[in-house]
């Protein structure tokens, strides 16, 4: 029998069930991915889209970039290299822990399903424009996304003044909040995401990448209305 660590979250509420942070946004006829957490595979075919068309890295951590051996399938379909955009200090990273998929095998079929691109401050895919921006997260840096009225915050311990700037009149906000109390240098816990979303004052905001202290029901008793915590297949129109 297998046991896992549920802290106070009662196993029984699928929303206690949480991927390390993968998003998937759509708009018009584009379907960008953020992340690639290491269940990429289950959350995409409990999701039932079958269509990536690019994906963005907020940073190389395994949590969020494990699952970039299940993007292969998208390949099968259009016979195109899945572009991914990544910092440009994080693309020797990429390179090193996935290098067997940057190699030319010299057969049709097992050649390179992906191809790396720096991602710049502003940017454009398909039918999604946005912008994003360096964020602490303790010993290295993430990308946070801005959508228009939607950003997206994930593994993030302070946000500068910049960050602050950057988020300003978003409408709908995804921050990290890993845990109850601080236990890490690295993640915001509840207190401190709760004084980021007075600051920046979204309409509402969605917490992010928590860990087994975070039960649903506990949280909506002491959250307010416009904060809600995010769980798995949860879809958000902007
Ligand atoms: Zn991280
Ligand atoms: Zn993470």
């Amino acid at each position: 029998m297998l046991s896992y660590g549920w802290g106070n979250c009662d196993p029984r509420n699928p929303k206690n069930r949480r991927s390390r942070s993968s998003i998937m946004v759509e708009k018009g006829c584009t379907s960008l991915l953020i992340d690639m957490s290491p269940d990429l595979r289950q959350q995409m075919l409990d999701y039932g889209g079958n269509k990536v068309d690019a994906a963005i890295l907020t940073h190389a951590h395994y949590d969020h970039i494990n699952g970039l051996n299940e993007l292969r399938p998208m390949f099968w379909d259009k016979k195109r290299r899945l572009p991914i955009y990544v910092k440009k200090e994080n693309l020797p990273a990429v390179k090193k822990a996935f290098f067997y998929l940057f190699e030319e095998s010299g057969h049709e079929i097992y050649s390179p399903y992906i191809e790396l691109h720096a991602i710049e401050d502003e940017f454009t895919i398909g039918d999604i424009s946005g912008i994003c921006f360096e964020q602490n997260h303790g010993f290295s840096k993430s990308l946070g996304i801005r959508i228009e009225n939607f950003a997206y915050s994930t593994d993030v311990v302070s946000l500068s003044e910049e960050n602050f700037e950057k988020l300003k009149g978003v409408d709908t906000w995804i921050v990290d909040c890993l845990s109850m109390k601080q236990i890490k240098a690295t993640h915001a816990h509840l207190d401190l995401a709760l004084e980021w979303i007075r600051r920046i004052n979204p309409r509402r905001a969605f917490l992010t990448h928590m860990d087994i202290s975070m039960d649903y029901d506990s949280l909506l008793r002491i959250l307010p209305e416009n904060i809600r915590p995010a769980y798995d297949q949860m879809t958000i129109s902007v």
